[in-house]
Parts: structure tokens; C-alpha cells; sequence
């Protein structure tokens, strides 16, 4: 391993509410990140608005928040080689329409907000959205 790295992917409720966390962790099983610690839980809308503070100034961040919050959600720890990028890659762009193919927002994203899926985006992130979750 020359960049093992770790990293927060949350299952949000449009795919928990599908039954796709199976079938979304086999895709990451099958590209070597391995699922190191997870839980299923149901935030509420201020403990969104702490997690996506980052986009407070967005004009979506509302919705966002109110979205995440409305039903249960599946949060995750990825381990593996470069697994912040490689997560990245997995899951497609933000907005499903522009995702490549084979990706899981490609699959199984539904429009921009309801993209079935969240993933840290730098290895700093990683590790502060896995400490808000799992407080390591
Ligand atoms: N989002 C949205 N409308 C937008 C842009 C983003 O609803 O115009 C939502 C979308 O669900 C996205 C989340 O806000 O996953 C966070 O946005 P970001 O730009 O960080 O995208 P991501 O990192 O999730 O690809
Ligand atoms: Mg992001």
C-alpha cells in the first residue's frame, strides 16, 4: 500500500430508502475500498446544517440540509488505496445527468439533490467528517 487513506461515504435517503446500500458497498468491495465501520442512523436538520456548514453561503443549502434530515441515512467508513479520489470516481458527478457511466449516481442517482450518495473530497475532509460521525 503506498497511500492508504480513509474516508466518509454516506448513503443518503433516496438510496437507503431503494435498499441500494447493498448493492452500492459491493461496488466499493469491488474497487478495493473496504467497508471499515458503518451505521445507520437519522440525523436531524441541525446536525445537516453542521455537517454541510461548508456550503452554508449556497443557495441550496436549506434544502440540502432539509434533505439529508428526512429520513434515515447510512454513513460509512472507506478504507483503501487513495480511497478519497477513488471514492470520488465511484460515485460520478455531483449531478447525476453529468455522471459517467457505470458510476452510482449514474445508476442510481435520481436529479442533483437526490443524488444518492455523499463523499469527502480532500483527505482533511475525510477526516473531520468521519470524526463528526463516528468520533475517530
Ligand atoms: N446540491 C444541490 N444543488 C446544487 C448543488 C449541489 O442540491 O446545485 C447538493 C447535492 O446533493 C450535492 C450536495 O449539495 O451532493 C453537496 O454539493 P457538492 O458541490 O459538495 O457536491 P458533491 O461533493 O456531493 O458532489
Ligand atoms: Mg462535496
Amino acid at each position: 500500500m503506498n497511500n492508504l487513506e480513509r474516508t466518509l461515504s454516506i448513503i443518503k435517503p433516496d438510496a437507503v430508502e431503494r435498499n441500494l446500500s447493498e448493492k452500492i458497498k459491493s461496488i466499493f468491495l469491488k474497487n478495493n475500498l473496504l467497508v471499515k465501520d458503518t451505521k445507520k442512523l437519522h440525523i436531524s436538520k441541525d446536525e445537516a446544517a453542521e455537517f454541510y456548514k461548508v456550503h452554508q453561503s449556497k443557495p441550496f443549502y436549506d434544502q440540502l440540509c432539509s434533505y439529508l434530515s428526512s429520513g434515515p441515512i447510512e454513513v460509512m467508513i472507506l478504507e483503501g488505496e487513495n480511497a478519497v479520489l477513488k471514492n470520488r470516481e465511484l460515485m460520478g458527478a455531483t449531478d447525476p445527468k453529468n455522471a459517467k457511466d457505470g458510476t452510482i449516481r449514474k445508476l442510481f442517482g435520481v436529479s442533483i439533490d437526490k443524488n444518492s450518495v455523499h463523499g469527502s473530497d480532500s483527505v482533511d475532509n475525510a477526516k473531520n467528517e468521519i470524526n463528526f460521525f463516528f468520533n475517530k
